[in-house]
């Protein structure tokens, strides 16, 4: 049943992570397509937006080379029409001198050689008939090939025009083979005599309208166009110049309107698109287009760069949150008005308020025990006022939302912006409590080791306890004996009795209370007391253990010395603890002793308890012990091991002794040390703080404290 439950939920876990990845996966491509979307939006509207201007301004061009070339067509026709009307009164002219036939050529002749697009120049009377011609002196006779009179229908055509008009008129244009087997297309003009009302003659003029075109039309104006005159339907009657080739033809028509006939002036122009870019407005749109192209160019790979900026750092921004999320340690941000600015989820639940309850709360912070705010409020604001703050940190207590408090410990550093600016601090907070636990534990299970060091030295002492007590009891029940036996004895006067028993009792008191004090002196010992810190004199310390380092001196035959600097000031510390540790250190300084005992007189083994000031404090703050004996000395190899638990090298040790009293010593925050005893022997030396002394305030001995360098107390 089991197994089915975890398959099922792993299926489930598994289908929601398919479920998962796949909406991830199509939020990115509809992403990635809008955003691919907008930029292929934006180059296709540029890229028409473009092909506009440019066509417009091509078109823009087109139409002013068509104006221009219309205006053009429209001033030939003029300049044409200026110069027929000049020849029709050239022509006029010479119907004065009709009767003086030789003064008539002579005109004639000279006109035909001043205007090249007069071909022929004829007198006719009024039936028509040829009276005189002549022929211009450039080409030879149109009418060579084919006879004047193949065209009498078109002159006879102009004339009538010309009786009906009463004035110059022209026939219509028509095609006249030439001998070398080409031909051209003339035009007759008929100008009628007219003498008093009366019709005279005829005054017939011919003309080649290629001619026209290259004599009456400005130069300048028909420069690299073509110019050609065509029927109404389109075919081309006479074309002069031949225009530039180009991409495309640019067309303007202009009638030619003529008494008696109508012409078609046609004028082609090639030079209007040439290139690509027809013009400086053109060529303008394109660089600008091109630049704007760039532009976006630059701008895609801007755009680029910033998406990768903007994945990296939202990749950057998951990876920050991930941690801030599985991160144990409190972090909170505060600005420079002490503000909360941010929390992260590892706070909010230490203090089990919500991080929109903490953020810009005005003080005091709801995480503060009422009872302290006042205090942390002026803290903060000395705090915030410095600018460094202890990097080491510092202790403080914080409330949970059920009101119960626990102990944090807070470790700041200011926060600095992007552009170098101090914006506030960050700190960083761990719950201790736990902690604290752990350390009361073991401080509990130390006291209890303690205790049972304690009560194995005291197995240890048994013996010797019995051997000490042997002589008092033997010395009470000597003098208990010798009383009964003066009480026995009826010789003595009773002054002498009463006086003997006195003494005997009084040494019987004696010896009791001497045996009494070495009982209680192991009761004080082995009694477990509360750990107090009191102040105590050094020398109150050596009295307290004498009795039973006699004891053991004694027995080892072993003189105790003592030596207390007067100087030395009251010391702060744990007094049961303490003695046990100079205990402990005296009875190793007589046991190392009594190895070497069959090498040494019994007058060569004393051991020296000395109390000095520390001789790197200053101002007596701290005390010096040391106990020095002439043993054995600690080897190399003991020496690694010696504060290990459990190291010992005597049969009935317990390894303990040593390693207890550096923890005690420690506690007290002082440092236990050892060194080689000149000529031979070992020095322990240990460090406590000495208490108040008016203008010196006592070493305060906390666990963040630096204590001072055990080298410091070993010179
Ligand atoms: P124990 O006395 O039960 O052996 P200690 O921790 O007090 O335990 O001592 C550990 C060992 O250190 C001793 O067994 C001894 O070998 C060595 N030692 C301690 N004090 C001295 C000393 N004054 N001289 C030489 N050796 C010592």
């Amino acid at each position: 049943m089991n197994l089915l439950k975890f398959k099922f939920s792993r299926s489930i876990a598994a289908f929601s992570r398919t479920v998962w990845r796949k909406r991830r996966l199509w939020r990115l491509t509809l992403k990635w397509n809008r955003r691919w979307s907008l930029w292929v939006m934006l180059v296709a509207l540029l890229v028409s937006m473009l092909g506009t201007l440019v066509w417009l301004a091509g078109r823009y061009e087109g139409s002013q080379i068509q104006t221009r070339l219309e205006h053009d067509t429209a001033e030939i026709v003029t300049d044409i029409r200026t110069g027929l009307a000049r020849n029709i009164q050239g022509l006029e002219a010479l119907q004065s001198s009709e009767r003086d036939t030789e003064f008539w050529r002579l005109q004639v002749s000279e006109l035909l050689r001043q205007h090249r697009e007069i071909l022929r120049v004829e007198w006719r009377d009024t039936a028509l008939l040829l009276v005189r011609a002549g022929n211009t002196p450039f080409r030879p006779s149109v009418f060579d090939r084919m006879g004047r009179d193949s065209s009498a229908q078109e002159t006879a055509q102009a004339c009538a025009a010309a009786v009906r008009l009463s004035g110059a008129a022209y026939s219509g244009s028509y095609f006249m083979p030439q001998k070398d087997g080409l031909g051209m297309e003339i035009i007759d003009l008929c100008i009628p005599v007219i003498d008093e009302g009366e019709v005279t003659g005829y005054t017939v003029a011919t003309y080649s309208l290629q001619e026209i075109l290259s004599e009456l039309v400005n130069k300048q104006l028909s420069r690299g166009q073509g110019l050609s005159f065509t029927d109404a339907d389109g075919t081309r009657l006479a074309i002069a110049g031949t225009p530039t080739r180009g991409n495309r033809i640019y067309t303007a028509q202009q009638l030619l309107d003529l008494p008696g006939t109508t012409l078609v002036l046609r004028m082609d122009s090639w030079r209007g698109t040439p290139d690509f870019f027809p013009n400086v407005l053109t060529a303008l749109v394109s660089a600008m287009a091109i630049a704007l192209v760039a532009v976006l160019l630059l701008l895609g790979r801007d755009m680029r760069r910033r998406l990768k900026a903007e994945s990296d750092l939202a990749d950057a921004l998951a990876f920050r949150k991930a941690m801030e999320d599985s991160l144990v340690t409190g972090l909170r941000a505060r600005d420079l008005q002490g503000r909360i600015t941010y929390v992260n989820p590892a706070f909010c639940e230490m203090v089990g308020v919500d991080a929109k309850e903490l953020l810009n709360h005005s003080l005091p912070n709801p995480y503060w025990p009422p009872e302290l705010a006042g205090a942390y409020q002026d803290r903060q604001a000395i705090r915030l006022a410095s600018a460094t703050l202890p990097r080491g940190g510092h202790e403080s207590v914080y409330m949970r939302r059920d009101g119960t408090r626990f102990p944090v410990l807070i470790i700041e550093a200011p926060l600095i912006n992007a552009t170098g600016k101090h914006t506030g601090w960050m700190s960083a907070i761990l719950d201790i409590s736990e902690q604290r636990r752990v350390e009361e534990m073991s401080r509990t299970s130390q006291d209890r080791l303690q205790a049972t060091a304690r009560l194995a030295m005291v197995g240890e002492m048994a013996s010797l306890l019995s051997h000490e007590l042997n002589q008092p009891l033997a010395a009470i029940s000597s003098y208990a004996t010798g009383s009964l036996n003066l009480l026995g004895d009826a010789r003595g006067t009773e002054a002498t009795l009463g006086a003997d028993l006195r003494l005997a009792l009084k040494r019987i008191s004696e010896q009791a209370e001497r045996a009494g004090k070495v009982i209680k002196s192991v009761h004080d010992f082995v009694r477990r007391r509360d750990q107090v810190r009191e102040r105590v004199s050094p020398r109150a310390l050596l009295d307290a253990i004498m009795p039973l380092v006699s004891l053991q001196a004694r027995k080892l035959s072993v003189r105790v010395v003592i030596e207390v600097d007067p100087v030395c000031a009251i010391v702060l510390c744990d007094r049961t603890m303490v003695e046990q540790v100079l205990l402990n250190l005296a009875r190793n300084g007589m046991q190392a002793m009594q190895a070497e005992s069959r090498k040494t007189h019994a007058h060569e083994r004393v051991l020296t308890l000395r109390v000095k000031p520390a001789a790197a404090s200053e101002a007596n703050r701290w005390v010096e012990f040391s106990v020095t004996d002439q043993g054995v000395g600690i080897s190399e190899e003991v020496a690694e091991k010696l504060f290990t638990p459990f190291f010992t090298t005597r049969a009935e040790g317990m390894g303990l002794g040593l390693s207890l009293c550096r923890t005690v010593i420690e506690q007290h925050g002082g440092y236990l040390g050892h060194e080689s005893a000149k000529p031979r022997g070992t020095i322990f030396r240990f460090t406590l703080p000495s208490g108040p002394i008016p203008g010196h305030p006592a070493p305060s001995i906390t666990p963040f404290q630096t204590t001072p360098h055990p080298s410091e107390f070993l010179t």
